[in-house]
């Protein structure tokens, strides 16, 4: 067996120890310091927007958000159930309830003609995700918004720089929540920011972030908040990725290209098309397993990938089927084909910058291999079930 082959690997090759080293060698290592400032300036120039807030995880970026935002008990906010469980998380912490509608099949977003249905007098915003770098859907998603009166927060963890109809995610709603976990983009192990325009919000999710203390009275706390700061030592990683973030992004983009030209000519194999006005983020590949066609199913493919040496991950298990929503989500009648479908098929595959061509290579003729031992096991047995009657 050659070696392995991770899910995700953080590429830290240019200026992040350096960063790093002089935060610590300079004793400002708490959630102060010039490397902060310097990453929030330069993060919200690269998103397009007026502020960015680092946090220390995209968790508590969603949190953060939602919280300056008014959410609480009683309230209900619109989500996808295909996603990562921290984004109805944000919402439960507030003590609101997310409502969970269906993805659209092409985008495998928030599918805005399922939205208005689940408005209710208690819906107060709309917190769609870009889900695996793809940008949902906006344009149809901000006008339900304005007629409603409803705020929206990106969840952009996984779509950092993608752009929909050439604007940048993080840009497109009232705020947006990135996370820079160690298999995200832009990484510093843990971390996270919140990118918006309205000054006075920005006000509000600063001082929530900080305990809540009063930015002209030290030790004077008005309001409730939270610890949820970045360190100036992460911000200081972080301000080396954003310097080589046009060739980290382009070498992941030639990954999930060579992806896309391996895996499309195998047979039961099946690929998310970009919508015309999209420009993904190419943060992790992605392919649906059609058990017919294909010869086994999703989690038959991963094991035999898992025998080779090579990782993968299935698709994130739909939120309204995990133990936390499942109750609510049921006693609601909550019925998501789509969302169930995906979910059942979809495998993410190994993708980062140091990720070779024939690295690519291979694990697409594992696939390949797999699909057909399977299909011809399957003829074989159907072969001798005829002969058998
Ligand atoms: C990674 C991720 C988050 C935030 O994760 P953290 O681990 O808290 O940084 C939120 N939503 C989605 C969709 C994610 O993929």
């Amino acid at each position: 067996m050659a070696r392995k082959i991770p899910m995700a690997v953080p590429d830290l090759s240019g200026n992040e120890l350096r960063y790093a080293s002089e935060a610590v060698a300079s004793n400002w290592i708490s959630s102060t310091g010039d490397f902060l400032n310097r990453f929030e300036n330069e993060f919200a120039e690269a998103c397009n927007c007026d502020y960015a807030l680092g946090t220390s995880s995209g968790t508590t970026a969603l949190h953060l958000a939602v919280s300056a935002l008014g959410l609480g008990p009683g309230d209900e906010v619109i989500v996808p159930s295909l996603t990562y469980i921290a984004t109805a998380n944000a919402v439960t912490y507030c003590g609101a309830t997310p409502v969970f509608v269906d993805v659209d099949p092409n985008t495998w977003c928030l599918d805005p003609t399922k939205i208005e249905a689940a408005i209710t007098n208690q819906t107060r915003g709309i917190l769609p995700v870009h889900l695996l770098g793809h940008p949902a859907d906006m344009d149809p998603i901000v006008n339900l918004a304005v007629t409603h009166g409803l705020w929206i927060v990106e969840d952009a963890a996984e779509a950092i720089f993608a752009r929909y109809k050439g604007r940048l995610c993080g840009s497109l709603g009232n705020a947006a929540a990135f996370s820079f976990f160690g298999n995200k983009v832009l990484t510093s192990g843990e971390g996270g920011a919140v990118s918006l325009n309205d000054p006075l919000l920005q006000k509000r999710m600063s001082m929530l972030r900080g305990q809540g203390m009063d930015p002209n009275r030290r030790y004077h706390f008005p309001i409730v908040g939270f610890n949820y700061r970045m360190t100036n030592v992460a911000a200081a990683i972080l301000c080396g990725q954003l310097e080589r973030r046009h060739e980290m992004l382009a070498r992941r983009q030639e990954i999930v290209e060579l992806y896309s030209r391996e895996l499309v000519a195998i047979p039961g194999i099946i690929l998310r098309e970009d919508a015309s006005w999209a420009t993904p983020s190419p943060w992790l590949a992605c392919c649906l397993v059609h058990r017919e066609q294909f010869g086994c199913d999703r989690d038959q493919l991963a094991e035999a990938l898992r025998d080779h040496g090579i990782d993968s991950r299935p698709l994130f298990e739909p939120l309204h089927q995990l133990p936390p929503y499942r109750q609510a989500a049921r006693e609601r009648g909550t019925r998501l084909p789509v969302t169930d479908r995906l979910a059942g098929a979809g495998l993410m595959l190994p993708t980062y910058p140091q990720l070779t061509d024939d690295d690519v290579r291979a694990i697409c003729d594992c696939i390949h291999e797999t699909g057909r031992v399977n299909r011809g096991r399957r003829q074989q047995t159907s072969r001798q079930h005829r002969r058998a009657a």
